[in-house]
């Protein structure tokens, strides 16, 4: 299933033009200390040294090694536009590492990087990139979303996400039922529309009952935050809270604020340390005053998560949210030039003066889309592999008394012509942009009763299974099976290719 995955992954990166290499899973400190990103993500990291003590790490990510080696080995925009791919193990000191493979201390990572002699020539690489995830996402039929996003620790500003909706999902996607818009909840900005200052009006009655405080401390513990928000309007938007309050930062991981805080003025009473009311825009009609000497920032957002009730921000359509527990699969990012810069990757342009090269960084968590992919398609009887990635399409299985030996090998020599045919087909077409399946085959011919191979068939999740049984005996029909699309039907060998090829289109 992985190397299918690749295959695939392959298919879509030659598309772009992308070449494949392999760079070492230990990456040196000093690298990292010269685009800034040692510092801050320590505890992330998988650190060791050699035997002369010179520091290394096992590497997360290889924005810093292939920015290097592009720096050493490029020095005209002649060299550009250079892709380069590679389907690696990645690292990292996963604080807690949970859910198997969704979340583990070693990964299975599809990382692009791009290249190219100017920033507008790297957004249009950027709008090829996302094409091809597209299309690559397409072809695995599996429900995927794709969400605006926050770059966080890569730099640049311009980036998307690819998610599965998952129940144990870590991310929550807003997306609207009116328009195109999607997003990451890290970057919902809190709008305000009529809909939600109306409704805080009509609720206006006895100011207690409608407000909720929601206490937070700054990470250096010297300002207290009280956030202020409509009663029942849900849980403090956190990502927006800290977006607000740069200085000082916000602790949002503290659950006892105001008990730490209690104790800590209680320890040093003559420390002056500064509380701040924060008021939510849907209470601004309310003029909350100042009884306590509280310093009062009023917001013109929302400062609570986003419910199905909120403003879309882009067609401030009310009530038109969706909101999705997803797993992220996927991310791309426009850098710039976030690592050519710092560590020097420069090309002469075509007016001979120096520039750093423009990048982007595109991966795909791999063993995270396996796991994932097995989690959303199981169900009672075992897993339900995507045709693309199942270990194989098709097993043939035979009751022992309805087929022989000869018998067996006859369906699956069928099968394994009809396999023949496909590759063929895709080698004709060149390998480019056909999305034609090959549906290969297996034979299950351990020595067990039929009850026991279908239940393991089931168990292990091909998409099809062909059955040798009562039908076989009685007119030379196979039973052909498919428990996702709750198929279950005779059919003859003539038909057999055609008629899987068919239901392979929908799954
Ligand atoms: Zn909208």
């Amino acid at each position: 299933m992985q190397n299918k995955l690749e295959t695939l992954i392959d298919k879509h990166m030659s598309s772009l033009g992308a070449t494949k290499v392999s760079l070492s899973s230990i990456s040196s400190e000093e690298l990292w200390q010269r685009s800034g990103r040692l510092e801050g993500r320590d505890s992330e990291f998988l650190r060791l040294q050699d035997r002369k003590g010179a520091k290394y790490l096992l590497s997360p990510t290889h924005e810093e090694e292939i920015t290097e080696i592009v720096a050493n080995a490029v020095n005209s925009y002649k060299d550009l536009p250079l892709r380069l791919y590679q389907v690696t193990r990645k690292y990292r000191d996963e604080a807690r590492p949970r859910q198997g493979l969704l979340r583990g201390r070693e990964f299975l990572m599809k990382d692009l990087y791009t290249f190219d002699t100017t920033e507008e020539q790297a957004r249009e690489t950027y709008d090829q990139v996302r094409k091809a995830y597209s299309a690559f996402f397409d072809e695995l039929n599996l429900p995927y979303l794709v969400a605006s996003a926050d770059s966080g620790s890569m730099g640049g500003n311009l980036s998307h996400e690819y998610h599965l909706a998952s129940a144990n999902g870590e991310d929550n996607i807003i997306s609207c039922k009116k328009c195109d818009y999607s997003t990451n909840e890290e970057l919902y900005p809190g709008t305000l529309g009529p809909h939600e200052l109306n409704h805080a009006k009509e609720a206006n009655t006895d100011i207690n009952t409608i407000l909720t405080s929601t206490p937070f401390l700054s990470k250096d513990k010297e300002t207290l935050f009280n956030v202020v928000t409509p009663r029942g309007s849900g849980p403090i938007n956190t990502h927006l809270l800290k977006k607000l309050h740069t200085q000082p930062s916000i602790d949002t991981t503290l659950e006892n604020a105001f008990a730490v805080w209690s104790a800590l003025n209680k320890k040093s009473p003559d420390r002056p340390r500064m509380e701040l009311q924060v008021i939510d825009g849907r209470l601004a009609h309310l003029n909350l005053s100042n009884p306590t000497g509280f310093t009062m920032t009023h917001l013109d957002l929302a400062l609570t998560v986003p419910s199905e009730t909120s403003t879309c921000p882009s067609c401030s359509s009310p009530s038109s949210l969706k909101i999705s527990k997803a797993i992220e699969i996927g991310h791309t990012f426009h850098l710039g030039t976030r690592y050519s810069a710092p560590l020097n990757a420069q090309v002469l342009s075509s007016s001979n003066k120096l520039a750093p090269i423009a990048m982007g960084c595109h991966g795909i968590g791999v063993s995270r889309l396996l796991a994932d992919a097995a989690s959303q398609l199981m169900d009672s009887k075992g897993l339900n592999w995507p045709v693309k990635i199942a270990p194989f399409t098709t097993v043939v299985v035979a009751a022992p008394k309805a087929a022989t030996e000869e018998d067996l090998a006859r369906v699956y020599d069928v099968l394994a012509q009809e396999e023949r045919v496909q590759q063929q087909q895709i080698t004709e077409d060149g390998n480019r942009g056909s999305s034609s399946t090959v549906l290969d085959v297996t034979l299950d011919d351990r020595d067990r009763p039929l009850g026991w191979k279908l239940r393991d068939a089931d168990l292990i999740g091909y998409p099809f299974i062909v059955v040798l049984g009562k039908a076989w005996k009685a007119s030379g029909k196979v039973e052909l099976q498919c428990r996702r699309l709750e198929v279950r039907e005779e059919v003859s060998l003539e038909e057999l290719g055609a008629r899987l090829r068919e239901l392979a289109k929908e799954l």
